[in-house]
């Protein structure tokens, strides 16, 4: 098995088998990301994938129980082929755990509501739904081509199949013209979605991406290291999401928390506030996408 081109998976994906399903995104236009601008995106062949299943099964001795479906918008793929695949990775690796996939808002709403309960019974555990902000006026201006409603939508639609989310936010993703509205409307599509897992980025400008080009021209003003942990903590202060997991444990963010919504939102605060004091973030050297 030969993976195309570079790779991208959740950090809680280490351990995972990854099988590309696509290549590439099929939206790929946003302006902040450049991880797929190089691909031209296609649905790969079924056979091919089954391919890649058995080649990981002769020539790794021991069985994967995690399985990570990508490229950008697995998701896309349509409901009977993941069903096949599904199939396959349970027969083939019978000590499976969970398969989860990366998927956009709108692949989400194109499934009907018995398309994803089938998918859930044929071991879809969970959806990476990177939703970046709930402002629509943010994801307007970074070409997402989704509303926060849309993504509140697919988030409840989910749910009511029975399939987890893992929603990711990009922190400083309006810049500093538009911080305090990311962070306020943020905090409101995740109190709307209540996802089982959230994950707080921070923004770290691409070389491939469009949006580095606005910030080189003067067009977009990216916050100080400590403007992104005072917009992670007005987020926190405005968010009210019991029992979501939460962890910026991402190589892109100056701190890592980590806890549990409600519950550790005053912790994560102080944290927060004590890096301000300090001074003591990741520096920036070490900070990847
Ligand atoms: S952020 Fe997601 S949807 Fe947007 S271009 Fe990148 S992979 Fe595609």
């Amino acid at each position: 098995m030969i993976y195309e081109g570079d790779v991208y998976r959740p950090p809680s994906e280490a351990q995972s088998l990854i099988i590309q399903l696509t290549i590439g995104c099929a939206n790929n236009t946003c302006t902040f990301c450049g991880m797929y601008k190089c691909k031209q995106f296609r649905v790969r062949k079924l056979d091919e994938v089954i391919e890649d299943l058995y080649w990981v099964k002769r020539f790794y001795p021991y069985s994967f129980d995690r399985v990570f479906l990508a490229d950008g918008d697995a998701l896309i793929v349509k409901t009977s082929d993941l069903l096949t695949i599904l199939d396959k990775i349970y027969e083939i690796f019978p000590h499976t755990k969970r398969v989860t996939i990366y998927g956009t808002a709108k692949d989400v709403l194109r499934k009907s509501h018995e398309e994803l309960c089938q998918l859930r019974e044929h071991g879809l555990e969970m959806v990476y739904i990177g939703a970046e902000s709930g402002s629509d006026k943010v994801l307007r201006d970074v070409d997402k081509r989704v509303t926060a409603a849309e993504t509140i939508e697919a988030c409840h639609k989910l749910k009511a199949a029975g399939i987890k989310v893992s929603m990711t936010l990009i922190t400083g993703l309006g810049g500093r013209a538009d911080s305090r509205e990311h962070a306020i409307e943020s905090a409101k599509l995740v109190s709307a979605t209540k996802p089982e897992y959230l994950g707080l980025l921070t923004l770290n400008l691409e070389p491939d991406a469009p949006l580095t080009k606005d910030y080189m021209a003067g067009k977009f003003e990216i916050l100080s290291p400590f403007g992104y942990l005072e917009e992670q903590k007005l987020f926190l202060e405005n968010v009210d999401s019991e029992g979501t997991v939460l962890r910026s444990n991402h190589v892109s963010n100056y701190v890592s928390l980590s806890g549990i919504l409600n519950r550790d939102k005053e912790r994560m605060i102080a944290q927060l506030d004590a890096a301000i004091q300090s001074g003591r973030i990741r520096p920036e050297r070490y900070r990847r996408l």
